[in-house]
This record gives C-alpha cells, sequence and structure tokens, in this order.
C-alpha cells in the first residue's frame, strides 16, 4: 500500500489539527538541541528544539553518552524484569537521589522511593499513598476516640464523672438523655463524617498529569471536566494567596466528636479529621505558564499542611532534575516536600521512569505490598537514571551551572526582545532552562486572521507553524497558558541557537506591532 493510500490509525486527529499550521512535521534524526526532517523536495532542515519533549531532554536528544550506556547495559545481559527479587541498582539510585536531597534541600531524614513508568504514573502513586496514609491517620484517630468513649463509659459509671450540659448540646442530643444516647450520637456524628471522600489541594494552574486521579489535580478544564466523576477531586488555591488558602481550608475542613473527662465533667471535643489527602505543587509551575512558586507562598503552604498534618508533595517531574540549575528547583526556595516526585528527564531521554520519593515520617512500608508496575523499577531504567544523575553530578555539577549559565543568556535574550516590544510581549520568566516568554493577550487585535485565531485558542499553533516553518524554531504554549510560549532547551544550547530564537521572536513580534494582514499563514 503506498503512503497516501494507508489508513492513518495512530493520532489521526491530532496530525490533521496539525496539518493547517504546518506543524504535521515527520522528524526524522535527533541529536543534541536539534531535530531534523526533510521537506517535500527532499532538503534536510535543522530546527532548534525548544520544547524539548516539554522538559526530558535536559541532556539533549539521543545523548551520545546514555546512548553507549544502553548499549552496555543491553549487551551485558543484565536481567531488566525480575519482580520479587532483589534490585541493587534501583536501591543504589534511590541512595543517589537520597544523596542529592541532603545536599540540596539540607535534610537527613531518608526518602523512601517507589517507582512508576511516567510522571502521571508517579502521580498516581503519590496519590494512592497519600491515601492509605490519610486511612490510617483516619483509623488511629477514630480508634482514640473509641478509646476515650471506654473511659469516660468508665468513669461515668464509678460516679467519678457527670456529663456536662454543654456536651449534650454540642453533640446535639437531648439534655435529659443518658451517656449511651450522647455515645450514640457521636458515633453516627464520627461515621458521617469518616465518609467524607479525600480532597486534594493544588494551586490555580498546575499540571500534575492525565490519569484517572492525577488529571483531577489538573487545572485545564478540557482535560479533566470529562473525567471528573472518576476519582478523589482538588480544590485549586491561588498562588500567593494566603488568605484565599486559609478560606479553603476552613471551607473543607471536616470534625469528629471526641468525648474526654475534665475535672469530673465528660465533655465534648472536636477534632480535625483527616480530609485533606495531600497538597500538590510545581516548584515551577509548568503549564500555568513557567511560573516559580514564591517562597513565601511555599512557607504557607507548608506552615498550613503541617497543622492539617497533611503531607506536600513536590512535582518535580518538569522542573527537577537539573534543569532550574540545581537538581531539586525547590531547593530554590527552601521547601521539603513530603514527598517528591521525579519523571522526564531521570531516564535521560532515551528510558521511561517516574519516581516517588516519601520521607521516612510520612512512609507507609505497607504500600509495597499493595501497589507494583511491570515496568516499574526495572533494571535498564535505573541504571540509564543512575548514569544521568552521573553525569549531572559530574565536575562538581557542571551541568546544573550550565543549566544556569545557558538560561541567563537565553533569559537575556528574551528580556531584549521585551524591552523592544513591550506593546507585544506582556512578560519574561522562569529560571535556569524552564523559561516563558508571554505574549499580550490577541482576543481585540485589529488583524481579523490574528483575533479569530486567538478567540478560538489557535494563536500558539499558528505562531508555533510560523516559527517552525520560517525559523526553523520549535516551541509551543504551555497548556494552560495559551498566550505563554515555553522554552525548555537542553544544556547543549548553542550561542547560535538563541540568536536564531531571536531573529525568529523579532519576526513575530513585528508581525503582531504590524497586525499583518497575513498573519502567521505559512501553508
Ligand atoms: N507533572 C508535571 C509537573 C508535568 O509537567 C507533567 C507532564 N507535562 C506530568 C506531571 C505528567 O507527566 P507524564 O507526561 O510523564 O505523564
Amino acid at each position: 500500500m503506498t503512503e497516501a493510500a494507508a489508513p492513518v490509525l495512530a493520532d489521526a486527529n491530532v496530525r490533521q489539527m496539525l496539518s493547517p499550521f504546518g506543524l504535521d512535521i515527520e522528524y526524522t534524526r535527533a541529536e543534541g538541541n536539534a531535530l531534523h526532517y526533510t521537506d517535500e523536495e527532499g532538503r534536510e532542515h535543522r530546527v532548534v528544539d525548544f520544547a524539548c519533549g516539554f522538559g526530558s531532554l535536559m541532556l539533549g536528544h539521543n545523548n551520545s553518552e546514555i546512548a553507549e550506556r544502553a548499549k552496555e547495559i543491553l549487551d551485558a545481559k543484565v536481567p531488566v524484569h525480575t519482580q520479587l527479587a532483589q534490585h541493587s541498582h534501583t536501591n543504589d539510585l534511590a541512595r543517589a537521589l537520597n544523596e542529592i536531597i541532603a545536599r540540596e534541600l539540607h535534610t537527613d531524614e531518608p526518602y523512601y522511593a517507589l517507582f512508576g513508568n511516567s510522571g502521571a504514573e508517579a502521580v498516581e502513586i503519590a496519590i494512592k499513598h497519600a491515601e492509605f496514609d490519610r486511612l490510617q491517620r483516619a483509623r488511629e484517630l477514630l480508634d482514640g476516640v473509641e478509646d476515650n468513649i471506654a473511659a469516660v463509659r468508665d468513669a461515668v459509671s464509678d460516679g467519678g464523672a457527670q456529663v456536662s450540659p454543654e456536651a449534650y448540646a454540642l453533640a446535639g442530643v437531648a439534655g435529659s438523655a443518658g451517656l449511651e444516647d450522647l455515645v450514640a450520637e457521636v458515633r453516627r456524628h464520627n461515621e458521617a463524617a469518616a465518609a467524607t471522600p479525600p480532597l486534594f489541594l493544588t494551586i490555580e494552574g498546575s499540571f500534575h498529569g492525565k490519569l484517572a486521579s492525577s488529571i483531577q489535580l489538573t487545572y485545564n478544564e478540557m482535560f479533566r471536566l470529562p473525567f471528573k466523576s472518576l476519582s478523589a477531586q482538588a480544590r485549586f488555591v491561588p498562588a500567593d494567596q494566603p488568605d484565599a488558602l486559609a478560606k479553603i481550608v476552613s471551607d473543607e475542613r471536616v470534625a469528629v466528636l471526641d468525648l474526654v473527662v475534665e475535672d469530673g465533667v465528660v465533655r465534648v471535643v472536636e477534632r480535625d479529621f483527616p480530609v485533606f489527602g495531600a497538597f500538590f505543587l510545581e516548584p515551577i509551575r509548568g503549564e500555568a505558564g513557567i511560573r516559580p512558586l514564591s517562597e513565601e507562598f511555599a512557607r504557607t503552604i507548608q506552615q498550613v499542611c503541617a497543622e492539617l498534618g497533611c503531607p506536600v508533595v513536590s512535582d518535580e517531574i518538569q522542573c527537577g532534575t537539573g534543569r532550574s540549575g540545581a537538581f531539586f528547583a525547590a531547593s530554590h526556595i527552601g521547601l521539603v516536600g513530603d514527598y517528591i516526585i521525579l519523571a522526564k528527564s531521570l531516564a535521560g531521554g532515551i528510558a521511561k521512569t517516574g519516581v516517588v520519593l516519601v520521607r521516612e515520617g510520612r512512609y507507609r512500608n505497607d504500600f509495597e505490598l499493595i501497589h507494583s508496575s511491570t515496568f516499574g523499577k526495572d533494571s535498564f531504567s535505573s541504571l540509564i537514571a543512575l548514569k544521568v544523575i552521573e553525569m549531572l553530578e559530574a565536575d562538581g555539577g557542571a551541568a546544573y551551572r550550565a543549566a544556569e549559565e545557558r538560561g541567563a543568556k537565553l533569559k537575556t535574550m528574551l528580556e531584549a526582545v521585551r524591552a523592544d516590544f513591550p506593546d507585544v510581549v506582556k512578560d519574561v520568566r522562569g529560571r535556569g532552562l524552564m523559561l516563558g516568554l508571554e505574549f499580550h493577550d490577541q482576543s481585540e487585535a485589529a488583524s481579523e486572521i490574528i483575533r479569530e485565531q486567538t478567540q478560538h485558542g489557535y494563536i500558539g499553533f499558528a505562531v508555533a507553524g510560523y516559527l517552525l516553518r520560517k525559523h526553523g524554531i520549535r516551541t509551543f504554549t504551555t497548556a494552560s497558558a495559551l498566550h505563554t510560549f515555553r522554552f525548555e532547551p537542553s544544556i547543549y544550547l548553542g550561542d547560535e541557537d538563541i540568536a536564531q530564537l531571536e531573529t525568529a521572536l523579532r519576526a513575530v513580534c513585528g508581525v503582531l506591532r504590524r497586525q499583518d494582514e497575513k498573519g502567521f499563514a505559512v501553508v
């Protein structure tokens, strides 16, 4: 069958959507920070990649050192799939990650590692672990209430205590009722409270994956709403608004009733039921438009969560593994997650892995007996991740310094473009090799084409197609902030690549400033 006649059975719809913008390119070769494609006339074109797997290619496409290591592992016939056996490679990886945690996050508490295959899967593991932990905390709380009920019964039957009228009132029981009515009411109330589904907290704009539970923590409604009924819900907290966080917490708080004896009087007290499963955050929110979390808000979140006994999950899937100029982006803001999640670049752009690291004080090791995956913690991906860490840590962390230095150079250029086109460019944000450039909204543009593409949500694709076809630049907008373009290249980004991007961005700004009739049409 010829290519023209062959049916498209994978991604046909996406391909059709990309086609009008010239984005339906088949890349044929990838190396370092570049991709190559061959056009209809047989000419090969080099494209500078600023999307870089949306963060999975911190060490570039097909990094030769990593590829060599992959070949060695396969040639050595290292066992790859050996469930229910010892996994020293996986353990070495967990230890290597712990050394970096100790150095960058200044804690000597060990973190235990749980492995999956992708970012979203690691988030699902974190959600499951948080729920497993929450239910055990709930059980301990309710068992404590039962112990107290027994103690109160003993005290009342001994004549050592009497039920106070306020206790009946607080529990909503008629004053003339006896202790057993009060106990029944306390139990009824607590059973109802315990049936409250878990609630997760996260920040507006966040992205934590697209699987059944992780999608509930992803802000973008187009992705999330069709699957709302599948799993526990999240409340999205506006960034940098401690009062809004306090209000959400107080609106959602659920109390159980407990009985205590004080000075011979039985009283009813309220105790917080653990309704909050976890607070998920990204130290730099990628899909929200590349927005670093402020140190102050990170501190507020940690304080609020400590009071609630709710774990803080630091999702470093996109911003971690060196991209920010340190291994952990959280290290720049003094944030120490109870859980830390890594994926994407951890497996060097060649293997697939995801890991959740849980600090000892919050780790439930029974979880290991009830959660597993055929491909989680296979030796191949663990050894590749170890190689990635070895490369990042080499020469006293030269790769982190490269991310910082390349990122600073790129950011300086983006700032210069902004300074020359303040009417077109609204903001430049981010750190290291995780940068964003936000254009002003074009919904009211004078050019009909630009206005309509913006109103229909296609302007990002139109600009991406123009950058690709006219300037050999690959980048896209972020998923939940459609006016922000992402720049997440590898550390191998060259000065000439930055110059090529500058020319391209100035051309885009020119089109927007002139409100060019043709807009960004390329096909
Ligand atoms: N969390 C964050 C912060 C991400 O950026 C992503 C991917 N964009 C995910 C989770 C999901 O990772 P994956 O695509 O590997 O499922």
